[in-house]
């Protein structure tokens, strides 16, 4: 009894000798927690240098996006192949990921050597074996046929710009083949494939706020980031706590001086930095007796399946005996109690560095979510933290210590990195089919060359018939005489009132227009809003209400006694029989009062100035606001014969040649035209490139099925095309979470307004992101960039359409007069033209190419509804005057 007790008393005592005598030996690799805290700071300064711009491309911890922007959430479904090519392992998976009522994954993967030979030989040849076996795996799967996803797990640094690219930095670990770095592994991969016809690294991913990674644009969402930490210290940060052992296995690895921190924690190097220790000691005469074999001084003989037998807490001793006897060093109990000790410290240093790289992510992910405290998971993976019998226990501990303000849970994943690559190419696949439907939806506003000439052709055809006798009844592109025979001539004189009705805002106006050496036009107006009841209550009404503002804005002139000449701007389709009668053929845009299609809209303000009874107006002319545009701008350049409106609605006129208005008596000069193309495509002629889109917003409207072209190129309507389109992709799940917002419901809610500010060259993603959510779409920044898709590709189309037509009228203006080439000047109005930063630059560069034979020159109209109509009513006094004399 007595003599086994002291035995036993003997025996720790010896065992707290060694241990003692070992800590000693191997002090710099056991680190305090302040030196732990320390390497934790460090390696957080690290990440911010990986995540910073401008300190990228000299970090080590380089922090690459992975453009895996969120986790997989669970929505991904199919079956899958993964290749899992960097670990110690190279194996393919097949994944069958499905979600009846709870997600399950069914995996089934085999494992394919990977001889050295390839290994370090030529990159193709590398791929070619990956090729091959896969090859192999779909002929026993049975899937040979199947065009199955392949996701690729490439555990070595790589550059993404996008998911499916990889361009590998630099080998790791043992790979080494030639001709790889630098290039797309994806791409090299596919090759292979195409040609057949068919973990050991430690490593990081975790979620990083996509605001700080300044490499990739955007503001909001997180996005994977692969610390690609086996760098860190590779820029001398380590040096201090590197030891002589650590220089060895770098000096005789493949990639000295690369990987430091890898090669002092990863299980590939664990058993050969043992080895190393063991030989020293053993030289030094304090192992072994100083014996030392061939065996031990084998590089690889000591291997890091035999440090976690080792340090297992029952047979542990035991195991060590037999390892050490199998390299022939015929250890003492002394020597197997040492090694055991020395294999701890080795793989406790592994834990606690690891321990505080981890708790540095954990610290950013804290602050970032500016919380006080985190609560997050970490998935590991690896065989060190699997099969070693303390390695997670230590691990966790440390790292509970070292970010105690934080709540982890380890959670061990299951052959990881393959079901995160098939999860990874169901979220990819998935991705990209979205990607593809997206851009099927928006290549529908995409037109081609020849479709833009066929409208072009089209609207011809339509001109022609709204010019000629026979067609002119069922034209729908109406070419309506205006009686405006001749642009201004500077001689204009005199005092008028204009009315512009039929935009945005009803507005009157005096108008002072001086001739002479110094020509002035001088203007005075007041805004009037017209309440929607009014606008779609009765003629009556409608009349009167103008009629009560134009003696409002008399009143504030203090001019009610004169009988002023007025010209009226009314931007809506009218049949005019002379200068000063129209008779509106139907409303448009906004405006459905009753008794008013089919009435002259003279007549009917007449008569409303006769039942106020105030005050007597002299009518001169009824004006088309495109006309009004015209002649604007000839005052100042009298080459301008074609007048073009964006704004709410779409229009054009220009001056026709009278031998061709056929509804027109005579023969001579020319007459502008107020075409009234709006109403283009009524007769279905532009029905195969209206998309479902536009017909949605065609049957909500006031006056469906009329409008069509308007309905495809002006400001009323943009908005609301987008937004049918915003809708379908949400319902479709490409958006907004899949969420149909009440906001998003609201007709009228996406104004053209915010097309012009989303697609501004000079916003960033976070305010695109801002001004939908100042619409009420909470919206993540994949969204804003749909979005800002979505609203470019409905205004580039709006804006060639318009091109399109407006080709067709300068062409046949240069054949009117049988010219080769054409010099000519547009006068443009409207909001949409002048504020919005693509459409007119599309819209110029349309015409030109569709056009080439004519040379057009664009000019903004200032106030082309008032001057112009000043302009027109003052030319109609004139020759009233002129009738009078003669
Ligand atoms: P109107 O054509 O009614 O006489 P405008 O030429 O001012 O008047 O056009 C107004 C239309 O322009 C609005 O109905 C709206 O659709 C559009 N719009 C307003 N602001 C913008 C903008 N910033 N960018 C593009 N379009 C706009
Ligand atoms: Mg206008």
């Amino acid at each position: 009894m007595i003599a086994a007790q002291l035995l036993a008393y003997y025996f720790t005592q010896l065992k707290d000798d060694q241990v003692k005598k070992i800590d000693k030996y191997l002090y710099a690799m056991r680190f305090s927690d302040e030196t732990l805290r320390d390497i934790m700071a460090r390696f957080r300064r690290e990440m911010e240098n990986g995540l910073g711009g401008d300190t990228n491309p000299t970090a080590t911890v380089k922090m690459l996006p992975t453009f895996v922007r969120s986790i997989p959430d669970g929505s991904e479904k199919g079956d899958f192949i993964a290749l899992d090519l960097g670990g110690s392992n190279f194996r393919i998976l097949r994944v069958k990921v499905s979600h009846e009522k709870k997600q399950t994954v069914q995996m089934e993967s085999q494992i394919y050597e990977t001889p050295e030979d390839i290994i370090h030989g030529s990159g193709s040849r590398l791929f070619d074996h990956v090729a091959e076996c896969l090859g192999d795996f779909m002929e026993k799967q049975k899937i040979k046929d199947k065009k199955l996803p392949v996701g690729f797990t490439f555990s070595f640094p790589c550059a993404h710009s996008k998911l499916d690219e990889a361009v590998l930095l630099t080998w790791t670990k043992r790979f080494k083949a030639s001709g790889v770095e630098g290039m797309d592994v994806v791409k090299l991969l596919n090759k292979a494939i195409k040609k057949r016809g068919v973990s050991t690294g430690t490593n990081a991913c975790y979620m990083e706020e996509l605001r700080h990674i300044d490499m990739v644009e955007g503001d909001e969402g997180r996005m994977c980031i692969n610390t690609e930490w086996g760098a860190f210290g590779d820029d001398g940060t380590l040096e201090d706590i590197r030891t002589e052992f650590d220089r060895e296995i770098d000096r005789g690895s493949l990639n000295p001086g690369k990987q430091l921190f890898e090669k002092m924690v990863s299980g590939m190097y664990m058993g050969e930095l043992v080895r190393l220790i063991l030989v020293k000691m053993a030289k030094e005469g304090l192992l072994f007796e100083g014996r030392i074999t061939p065996e031990l001084l084998t590089k690889g003989k000591f291997e890091t399946k035999h440090v976690s037998a080792i340090e297992k807490s029952k047979e542990g001793l035991t195991k060590a005996k037999e390892i050490l006897t199998r390299l022939g060093v015929e250890p003492s109990e002394d020597d197997c109690i040492a090694v055991q000790h020395v294999c701890a410290i080795v793989s406790f240093r592994s834990a606690n560095l690891i321990a505080a790289t981890l708790g540095a992510i954990l610290t950013r992910l804290k602050d970032n979510k500016n919380s006080p405290r985190l609560r997050t998971t970490v998935g590991i993976d690896g065989s060190l933290y699997k099969m070693h019998p303390q390695y997670s226990r230590r691990l966790h501990k440390t790292v509970r210590r070292l970010v105690p303000e934080s709540d982890v849970r380890f959670l061990l994943s299951e052959s990881g990195s393959g079901k995160g690559a098939a999860m990874v190419t169901a979220w990819a696949s998935r991705l990209a089919d979205q990607t593809r439907q997206i851009a099927e939806t928006l290549a529908e506003f995409r037109l081609t060359k020849e479709q833009l000439l066929e409208v072009k052709k089209r609207m011809r055809t339509e001109i022609q018939n709204g010019l000629s006798k026979n067609t002119q009844s069922t034209a729908t592109v109406k070419m309506l005489p205006t009686y405006v025979r001749s642009t201004p001539d500077g001689t204009e004189n005199g005092d008028f009132l204009a009315l512009d009705l039929g935009g945005t805002n009803f507005r009157v106006l005096l108008v002072k227009i001086r001739s002479g050496k110094k020509r002035t036009v001088e203007m005075h107006n007041k805004i009037y809003a017209i309440p929607i009841e009014v606008m779609q209550g009765t003629g009556e009404e409608l009349f009167d209400h103008i009629v009560y503002c134009i003696s409002d804005f008399l009143d504030y002139m203090g001019m009610k006694n004169g009988r002023l000449p007025l010209g009226f701007t009314f931007s809506f389709p009218c049949r005019q029989t002379s200068l000063d009668a129209g008779i509106l053929v139907t409303w448009t845009k906004g405006f459905k009062a009753t008794d008013c299609e089919g009435e002259d809209v003279v007549g009917l303000l007449r008569d409303a100035i006769k039942r106020r009874e105030e005050f007597d107006l002299d009518v001169v002319a009824i004006v088309n606001d495109t006309v009004g545009t015209m002649m604007t701008c000839a005052y100042e350049e009298p080459t301008c014969e074609v007048g073009l409106i964006a704004g709410t609605g779409s229009n054009a006129c220009y001056m026709e040649e009278m031998r061709n208005i056929e509804t027109v008596d005579g023969v001579d000069g020319r007459m502008c035209v107020n075409m009234e193309w709006g109403a283009f495509g009524d007769n279905g002629c532009l029905d195969d490139i209206r998309t479902q889109y536009d017909t949605a917003v065609d049957d909500l409207s006031l006056n469906a099925g009329k409008q069509k072209y308007e309905k495809m190129c002006s400001g009323m309507y943009l908005g609301e095309i987008v937004r049918n389109i915003l809708i379908d992709l949400t319902k479709r799940g490409f958006l907004f979470r899949g969420q149909i917002s009440e906001t998003l419901k609201t007709r009228g809610i996406f104004e053209t307004k915010f097309l012009s500010q989303i697609e501004s060259d000079r916003l960033a993603l976070l305010q695109v992101r801002s001004i939908l959510q100042h619409l009420g779409l909470d919206s993540t920044c994949d969204d804003s960039i749909i979005v800002k898709e979505v609203c470019g590709a409905v205004s580039r189309r709006a804006a060639q359409l318009c091109g399109a037509g407006m080709a067709a009228v300068v062409d046949k203006i240069r054949e009117n007069r049988g010219l080769d080439h054409l010099d000519i000047t547009v006068g443009v109005d409207g909001t949409l033209y002048k504020l919005h930063p693509h459409f007119s630059r599309i819209m110029h560069q349309t015409v030109k190419e569709l056009a080439p034979k004519c040379n057009v020159n664009f000019l903004l109209s200032e106030d082309g509804s008032g001057k112009g109509a000043a302009l027109i009513t003052a030319v109609g006094c004139r020759l009233r005057q002129q009738e009078q004399k003669s």
